[in-house]
């Protein structure tokens, strides 16, 4: 990409090319949406370091070193993100930035994949940051640069507040020059550095003291902007994409953009109020700005108008509007709900997680899940997670729950399952933990699901990936690393040898303790594991669905010619060749392309997974490299 080339990117694209130009050199992530593709695209810059750590917390702290060293560094992160950053945020604004420091954190209004909503204006504000909200691609090159100079210039670090809508939303952009910036020297200073007392008490005044001056940027500052518009009784404050929404109807309003939403300017804000007789403040999720001006003593309005959840789009804004008695016609109607067909979100062909939890729907398991793409338990046909809450949260909620089952005189065997990427990023303390107050009423399984990839996000690599991506080649041993913590009872299974991952998940839950299971088979999607496809044989399918309860997309029950009953398919193009089917079908229907069913060969189970492992070994000698 050249400079001044205009060309139409999206809003985490954006960012990535704001903080190349802004001289940025260091950027860590933990991946997670709407903000993923950020440290993705910022990796293609060869003049900068980037890395997604194994969470948020460690990604944010990777930056703080950075910005110690004396350059300009950024963690970015989905909202829930910044939760698990929040230890390190808290202490890190009170100390004097050295580096310019940007966290970049993406909301994500209506939840479209999150678990929860949440205004992280308020956290930026809490910690004492200033923050800007881009409301498209060209504003979020333009603010993340703008917010690398504040944040050197007031020695604070700054929040890039981003939607999901702009994160994803293509619009077009300039771009510009990349600034070299010179790294700033990092000299001892323990009372600007280390958060401790007797330091921290100057420190939270000075922290006070860099804001307040913030607000005086903020008074006339470029990043806020005011449009006088016909309306000279009323003045729209809004930030962000709301600005372009609320411009598509075209009211010719007094508006009040803010590129800046924390803080304001008091004395910016006294001053047009008194222009005009009414404020409303249209923002989405909390009223993060109608709060602010209130506590300025000016009155304005805004929640009681507009939905405190969702994205606000032009419709919505317009409803908003009228209801305020700002204008009395509509002339656009409400969204008409979107007509799609509903769709349970499958696990895909070859997925390594499905035996698991076939395996434990089979054994009627209450299985506490957590967040990753195995979070799909819970759907049909499996239904297999009873409670899925945050990252890494099921290891002390198995715990939790066995203690007080057992206070309360109950007694029922635990199942936890985790993914490696989620395991790495906050499991660990959790499988520490346990080790406080074991005794040995406690049955607590914990299955870890190792497929080498943090999936759900496109495929990043963890702490495990190894030899499965060069990319990230640090390679951690899941069991050793169990092990060394002090847990003795850890075992390893290939999960798509189905009866014998079947017998070990029985044998563990059964038994008194606490056991680790590792369930060890690479991602099919993002390493594109194709092996041998299978194939049913109709004249020999008896009809009885248990293939299709592995929940398989490549398997449906079909009509054949000339024969009257539905029998089990396989779509040989989606097929991933894991043998799972196969091995769950009690009548030999199902076999490897290119064999034919051998009936003779009584306990077929056994034969099959023979013909499977032979196979294995035959595409691992042709294909060492699984991508
Ligand atoms: S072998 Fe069976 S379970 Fe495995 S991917 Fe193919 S259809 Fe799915
Ligand atoms: S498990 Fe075997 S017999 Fe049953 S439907 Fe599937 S292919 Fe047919």
């Amino acid at each position: 990409m050249s400079n001044h080339e205009k060309m139409v990117l999206t809003g985490n694209q954006g960012i990535a090319r704001g903080f190349y130009e802004a001289g940025g050199l260091l950027a860590a992530s933990y991946p997670g949406s709407p903000t993923v593709e950020i440290l993705d695209s910022i990796k293609d810059y060869e003049e900068v370091y980037a890395e997604f750590s194994t969470s948020e917390k460690v990604a944010f702290e990777v930056a703080i070193g950075g910005s110690f060293a004396g350059v300009r560094s950024m963690a970015s992160m989905k909202h829930v993100g910044v939760n698990i950053a929040a230890d390190p945020l808290m202490s890190f604004t009170q100390t004097k930035t050295n580096g310019g420091f940007v966290l970049l954190t993406g909301e994500d209004p209506g939840m479209a994949s999150s678990q929860n909503e949440q205004d992280n204006r308020i956290l930026g504000k809490f910690a004492n940051m200033g923050i800007v909200a881009p409301g498209d691609s060209q504003e979020a090159i333009d603010y993340t640069k703008a917010a690398f100079d504040l944040s050197e210039e007031y020695h604070l670090p700054m929040m890039v507040n981003i939607t999901s809508r702009v994160c994803h939303s293509r619009t077009p952009v300039v771009l510009g020059e990349r600034k070299e910036v010179e790294p700033r020297v990092f000299e001892k200073d323990v009372e600007r550095y280390c958060m401790i007392p007797p330091h921290t008490h100057p420190l939270q005044h000075s922290m006070k003291d860099r804001i307040d001056k913030l607000k005086e940027f903020a008074y006339d500052s470029e990043l806020n902007t005011f449009e006088e518009g016909e309306d000279k009784d009323t003045l729209i404050v809004t930030s962000g994409l709301l600005y372009h929404n609320l411009k598509e109807l075209d009211l010719n309003l007094s508006i009040y953009k803010l590129g800046m939403v924390y803080p304001l300017s008091p004395k910016r804000l006294q001053e047009l109020s008194q222009k005009f007789k009414r404020i409303i403040v249209i923002e989405e999720l909390m009223p993060v700005i109608e709060t602010e001006i209130k506590m300025m003593g000016i009155e304005c309005e805004g929640k009681k108008y507009f939905s405190f959840t969702g994205e606000l789009h032009t419709e919505d804004i317009e409803e908003g509007l009228k209801k305020a008695g700002v204008i009395t016609e509509r002339t656009t109607t409400d969204r008409a709900p979107v007509d799609s067909v509903k769709r349970t979100p499958l696990f895909c062909a070859g997925c390594p997680h499905r035996p698991i939890f076939d395996i434990l729907k089979k054994l009627r398991k209450r299985v506490i899940g957590d967040i990753g793409c195995y979070s799909m338990a819970m759907f049909e046909p499996f239904q297999a997670s009873d409670s899925i809450i945050s990252m890494g949260a099921t290891v002390g909620i198995t715990k939790g729950m066995t203690k007080a089952n057992a206070l309360t005189g109950k007694s029922e065997p635990l199942v936890s399952v985790i993914g490696d990427g989620t395991m790495f990023h906050s499991g660990l303390p959790g499988f520490v933990n346990l080790l406080h107050q074991e005794n040995e009423t406690d049955n607590m399984t914990f299955i870890v699901l190792d497929n080498r990839t943090t999936a759900m996000t496109g495929g990043q690599a963890t702490a495990a990936s190894g030899n499965y991506t060069s990319a990230d080649d640090m390679h951690v041993d899941i069991k050793t690393f169990i092990q060394a913590i002090g847990h003795e009872n850890v075992v390893e299974v290939d999960q798509f040898d189905y009866e014998a991952t079947k017998k070990v998940i029985t044998e563990e839950t059964n038994k008194p303790g606490i056991s680790f299971i590792i369930a060890k088979r690479p991602c099919a999607l993002k390493f594109k594991i194709q092996e041998n496809t299978f194939y049913v044989n109709p004249n020999v399918c008896i009809g009885c669905r248990n293939c299709i309860k592995t929940n398989c997309p490549p398997i449906r029950m079909k009509k054949y010619h000339n024969i009257d009953k539905l029998k089990s398919s396989i779509d040989p193009s989606m097929c991933a060749g894991c043998s799972v089917c196969a091995q769950v079908c009690p009548v030999d229907a199902i076999q490897p392309k290119g064999q034919h069913p051998d009936h003779s060969k009584k306990g077929s189970a056994k034969y099959k997974r023979q013909e499977y492992q032979k196979m294995k070994l035959n595409n691992e000698d042709q294909n060492e490299d699984p991508k």
